[in-house]
């Protein structure tokens, strides 16, 4: 499948067209942002490491009956998808205290949760990507009832299957971001999962192995994205 023409080109990944018109081409890229872009940087072959792993989990949970937008892997960086239209929302769902809950709520990260816990954010850059509820989702119309209900159901199965799966890896999933889009009257899951929309922690060291090493300068952080990756495909 061939490039035709970029279409949008984001922080860390860039949407083609191709000659199928319900399909896109989502390059991903070495580029690394943080502090809504106030922090930029390149991670060496972020891009190619990202695109395996999200292309590895979209994988695993097809097999568990989720949907999601992946159709395949066709380069290094280039992974196959399908046209979905985004809904302006970020999912984050929380196991473990960290980042911006462990500041607003004046609780040490790594602090265990007593229940799992679903935010969501209003997908603005212009704005910062506020919280919102679901009453601020049904005021301004950014998904239906329906699409809510169905998409918490989808982010809570996500992440029964993710505790489980990373934790045999020895690795701790903390939180992690999901996106959602519309496709053909069903909601799918979009974007992508890599460590740089989640926070992963080593469980026996406690050492990050995600983009915070990047947010907060940690050092090491291609080998933490390659160590995730060799996990995932059991390399060792
Ligand atoms: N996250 C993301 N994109 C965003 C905001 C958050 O992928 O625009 C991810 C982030 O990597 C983490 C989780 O969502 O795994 C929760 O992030 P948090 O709200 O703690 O914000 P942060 O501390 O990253 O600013």
């Amino acid at each position: 499948m061939r490039k035709i023409e970029k279409l949008y080109e984001g922080k860390a990944k860039i949407l083609y067209s191709t000659e199928e018109p319900g399909k896109l081409i989502q390059y991903f890229k070495d580029d690394a942002t943080a502090f809504n872009a106030r922090k930029k940087g390149t991670i060496k072959e972020k891009g190619i490491l990202n695109n395996k792993i999200s292309s590895r989990l979209f994988e695993l949970l097809e097999n568990e009956g989720i949907k999601t937008h992946f159709i395949e892997r066709v380069s290094d960086r280039d992974m196959l998808v399908k046209r979905v239209e985004i809904i302006p929302i970020e999912v984050v769902i929380r196991n473990v205290a960290a980042g911006s809950l462990s500041q607003r709520m004046g609780i040490d990260e790594g602090a265990n949760l007593k229940d799992t816990i679903l935010e969501f954010y209003y997908k603005s850059d212009r704005l910062g990507d506020p919280m919102i509820n679901e009453y601020h989702i049904k005021a301004f119309s950014l998904a239906t009832e329906r699409e809510i209900e169905f998409i918490k159901v989808m982010a809570l199965k996500i992440n029964r299957f993710l505790l489980r799966y990373f934790d045999n890896k020895g690795i701790r999933l903390i939180d992690f971001k999901l996106e959602f889009g519309r496709y053909d009257g069903e909601v799918l899951l979009a974007d992508e999962i890599t460590p740089d929309g989640c926070r992963l922690w080593d469980k026996e060291s406690g050492e990050r192995m995600d983009k915070d090493r990047f947010r907060r300068d940690m050092g090491k952080i291609e080998e933490a994205y390659l160590e995730v990756y060799e996990r995932i495909m059991g390399v060792q």
